[in-house]
This record gives C-alpha cells, structure tokens and sequence, in this order.
C-alpha cells in the first residue's frame, strides 16, 4: 500500500512523538506539523502579554490576534526540528522554557482557544502529505486520516529521555524534577488528550527513535487489532533505547 497522505501521531509528553513525526516525515518527503507548537507558542506571548492563563477570555483574544507561523529548519544548526515565528519573532527554543510549559497545558484547555488552533491545524492537514504530531489529532482535528498512531512510554522511560535530551543541548537537568513534570502535564492533559479509538498503539520503552520508525512504516496498513501484537514486537526487539 502506498503511504497514507495523512498520518497523525498522538501521545504522551516525552513520549517521543515529535522525533518519530519528523524522521517518518523525512523518510515519506511529507511535512512534519508538530501542533504543540501552536499552544506552546500562545503559552509564550501569553507570559510576554502578562495575561493570566486562567481567563478563557482574554486567552482566546489573544490567540486571535497571533500570527504562528512554524517553517521547516533551513540552515539552522542548532539541532531544531523546525522554526517558530510569532507575530515574526524567532521564538523556537524559548518555547522549551520551563516557564512555558508550567502554563501550556493551562492555556489549551480553553474550549474558545482549541476550537480556533484546531481550524488553523486542519487547514494546515487538509492538503495532505503531512505527518501531524499531537494529543487530539487522530481523534478530533483528522478524524479521517488515514493512519493513526498513539505513541506511548512509561513515565520512567519519558523521564530519562527528556533529561537527555536537555543535557545533550547543553542544559542541566534533575531526573526526578522532569519525572514529577511530567506526571504534573500528564494529568492536566487529561482534559484535552482524545486518543483515536482507531489508532494503533505502539509502546516505545526501549526502542530507538530508528526502530519505531521502522515499526509504523512496517504497519503502514496496520490494523488497531494488531496493537497487541506491536507491543510484544517491542519487548522482543528492544536494544538500543532511544534518547541514549
Ligand atoms: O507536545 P507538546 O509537549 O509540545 O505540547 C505542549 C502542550 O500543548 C501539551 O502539554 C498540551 O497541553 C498542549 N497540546 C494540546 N493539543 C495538541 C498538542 C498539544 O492541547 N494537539
């Protein structure tokens, strides 16, 4: 079966959604759209205007008024995986400020608020041949796409990961500090997180970022019965973990 030209991946914090949907997104030639971006990015000028991220109102007028704009790398070394721009300002790693993820999921929760980032992701999704990364995409924003994937991990597992990854730029990072944030997101989540009930589910623990690539291109036509089946691949296979 040739590739679907929508495919939506799902899941967890950390869960390594946005590393899967640019490798397969680069393997398949497809553009890679990592939603959370958008709600990140609202969270950053929602600081920026000292506006509380509890007032649904004054969120929602913001996010009127803000032009995201989210661009494929270029030339950019500095190990991106795209280019954010609000209201023409480059604010792609001020987006990973703890700061802005104490209040991102607060400010998505607003219906107001998704209703209008979920117009603007369709439209992105709807001319295809596009890889979308997020918590409701299979379910709410493409509920036609084609293949839908859930990514999931153990919080231990999306704990170490995330340390890495921050380390590996550079930064310092306490384990047991990133594990408690994000079982913190994860249960504020909750209330916006809609897996597809048609999804197949892959479990990552112990699997490369190369590997699960390999699985969702292997299942291209998968079935949602298979996920049973997915999840004892990955206890069989596991080697290398990813983020190591
Ligand atoms: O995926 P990422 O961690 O960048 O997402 C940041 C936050 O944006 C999530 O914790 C969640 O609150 C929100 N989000 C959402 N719906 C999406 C993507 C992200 O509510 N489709």
């Amino acid at each position: 079966m040739s590739a679907p030209s929508i495919i939506t991946i799902d899941g967890p914090a950390g869960a390594g959604k946005s590393t899967l949907g640019e490798l397969l997104a680069r393997r398949l030639g497809y553009l890679f759209f990592d939603t959370g971006v958008m709600y990140r990015a609202l969270a950053w000028a929602v600081l920026r205007h000292s506006i509380n991220p509890e007032d649904d109102e004054a969120v929602a007028a913001l996010v009127r008024r803000l032009d995201i704009q989210v661009h494929p790398p270029g030339d950019a070394t500095d190990g991106r995986l795209y280019t954010v721009l609000v209201n023409g300002v480059d604010v792609t790693w001020e987006l990973r400020h703890p700061e802005v993820e104490r209040i991102v999921s607060i400010t998505a929760r607003h219906p107001a608020v998704r209703a209008i980032l979920r117009d603007r992701q369709r439209a992105i999704g709807q001319r295809g041949r596009v890889v979308m990364v997020g918590r409701d995409i299979g379910s709410i924003v493409m509920p036609d796409a084609p293949l839908k994937i859930y990514l999931d991990a153990s919080v231990d597992e999306r704990a170490r990961r995330r340390t890495n990854e921050i380390r590996q730029r550079g930064g310092s990072a306490d384990l047991q500090h990133i594990r408690n944030e994000i079982i913190r997101r994860d249960s504020l989540d909750r209330h916006v997180s809609a897996p597809a009930t048609d999804a197949c589910i892959i479990v990552s623990d112990g699997l490369s970022p190369d590997q699960v690539v390999d699985l969702v291109v292997s299942r291209i036509d998968c079935d949602p019965d298979d996920s049973q089946d997915t999840r004892a691949y990955d206890r069989a296979e596991t080697s290398d973990p990813a983020g190591t």
